[in-house]
This record gives C-alpha cells, sequence and structure tokens, in this order.
C-alpha cells in the first residue's frame, strides 16, 4: 500500500504498469523515460494489460450497466468515436503573467461530458483514457517535474479524489506534492473572472520538504481545466516567490468562455 486515495487493487495494479523511470525519492530521474525524464510506462506491457483490460471492463459492462462518458452508448466506459473526440493537436495560451498553458481539448462537447463524469459523477475508470490525452502534451525535450495544483478541502470532501492527481497518475506521472493551500478557497466554478483570482490570490504555499526534491529542474503544473487562469497563476506565483522556476502548465481542457 502507498497511502494513496485509490483502492489497494487498483493502486497495486498501477504499480505494475509503472515499473520504468518510476517515481521513487519525489522526483523522475533525468532520462529515466521518455522526453525530459519524464516517467514512462512499459509500452509492450500496457498494451497487452490495457487489452485484458478492456475486455474485462466490457465483460463487466454485461453485469453492471454502463453508458459512454461521451455519448451514452451503451455496455462501453468511453467508445471508439468519443476516444477519438480526445484527440486533436495541443492549444496553448499565455496567461497574463506570462505562463504558457497547454490544453488537450476544448472544454465542451464530449471533452466536457467525459471530464464531468469523471470529476462529478466519480467515473474514475474515464481517468486512463484522460490520462493518455494529457501524457501528449508534454512538450518534446522539455525536462520539468510535474506538480499538479492542489484541489480545495470542500472539493476534496466531495469527491474523495483529486481530479487531476489521478489523470497524472494515469499518465504514467507520479506529481511531486510541492504545493498546498494555505487557507480555505470557495468553488471557482460559482465566480466571475475577478472573483476567481481574488478567491486564490495568496492561498498557495510551497511545501518545503518537497521543494528540497525539485533540486535546480523546473516545475511543470497540470490541472484539468484551464478557465481564466487564475489558480495556474496562483500556483505559478506561489513557486515563483520560492525561486523555483515554472516550464508552463498542462491541463487536459481549456474552456472556450470568456470571462470578464
Ligand atoms: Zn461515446
Amino acid at each position: 500500500m502507498c497511502g494513496c486515495w485509490l483502492s489497494s487493487r487498483d493502486c497495486l495494479t498501477e504499480e505494475r504498469l509503472l515499473h520504468i523511470g518510476r517515481w521513487s525519492a519525489g522526483v523522475p530521474a533525468a532520462g529515466s523515460g521518455g522526453a525530459g525524464g519524464i516517467p514512462l510506462p512499459d509500452t509492450g506491457r500496457m498494451t497487452w494489460t490495457a487489452t485484458v483490460r478492456r475486455a474485462a471492463a466490457e465483460a463487466l459492462a454485461v453485469v453492471f450497466a454502463v453508458e459512454c462518458a461521451g455519448c451514452d452508448a451503451p455496455d462501453v466506459e468511453l467508445c471508439d468515436a468519443c476516444r477519438d473526440a480526445l484527440g486533436g493537436p495541443p492549444t496553448r495560451r499565455v496567461l497574463a503573467d506570462g505562463l504558457g498553458v497547454r490544453s488537450a481539448v476544448t472544454f465542451d462537447g464530449v471533452p466536457a461530458r467525459v471530464l464531468r463524469a469523471l470529476k462529478e459523477e466519480g467515473r474514475t475508470g474515464i481517468a486512463r483514457p484522460l490520462g493518455a490525452v494529457l501524457r501528449d502534451t508534454w512538450p518534446a525535450g522539455v525536462d520539468a517535474v510535474p506538480v499538479a495544483v492542489p484541489s480545495s478541502r470542500a472539493s476534496l470532501r466531495r469527491r474523495g479524489f483529486v481530479p487531476v492527481e489521478l489523470i497524472a497518475r494515469r499518465a504514467g506521472w507520479r506529481c511531486l506534492p510541492l504545493l498546498a493551500l494555505a487557507r480555505s478557497t470557495d468553488d471557482q466554478r460559482l465566480l466571475s473572472s475577478a472573483g476567481r483570482e481574488e478567491n486564490v490570490a495568496g492561498a498557495m504555499t510551497v511545501r518545503g520538504g518537497a521543494a528540497a526534491c525539485v533540486g535546480s529542474r523546473a516545475v511543470m503544473l497540470l490541472d484539468d481545466v484551464v478557465t481564466t487562469g487564475a489558480t495556474l497563476s496562483e500556483a505559478h506565483r506561489a513557486l515563483r516567490s520560492v525561486g523555483i522556476p515554472v516550464a508552463g502548465a498542462l491541463t487536459v481542457a481549456s474552456t472556450p468562455r470568456r470571462f470578464g
């Protein structure tokens, strides 16, 4: 048992998959996997395991009714068409503080439904295809430590897990728990752009012990969805305040809405 929020069975399954360049001392060793020293799962074993997992999931779907998270097609967690809808070249935007954010998809249609299935309906199996999507946003040749933005305590209580941490784990990355919330925050979804900034301003702090693990490397921030960018900018501010460089940020989705 590693102490994470996953069931022991799920956690052990994941541990078996991530046997190359695994996070052991808090920071992945440079050159231990793909570009930037990011640990990648063993592709061959992953393919075989993924095939078995998919067959098992489809068999279970006969017993336990399941619908596609993207389109409600019967007897499949995520149909091929909806899986394809999660593909596409990443988009990039630059926040007001200069932080570059790469996002795999627009938070709309199928991607929005799939993310909501994970975040609001607790369908954690969806984290695996979302992890593959997030993994593809990592810019080639960039060496950085993946760090997830922290969830509010209210969100953690409501869901029982941190979506971006689970997605990152399914991407084959073990996030360094570098950031913490110094105070409670309100649900960002209910706030205006200005309200979101005010809500998270000064809310994050850097854990000193984890910061020592970063060394001279840069950090890559991870989140599931970027909307106004207020949360990522606050994470950026907290890291810069203690001299930790930030290479950029990656998200599964970017909302198309414009906030005034
Ligand atoms: Zn579908």
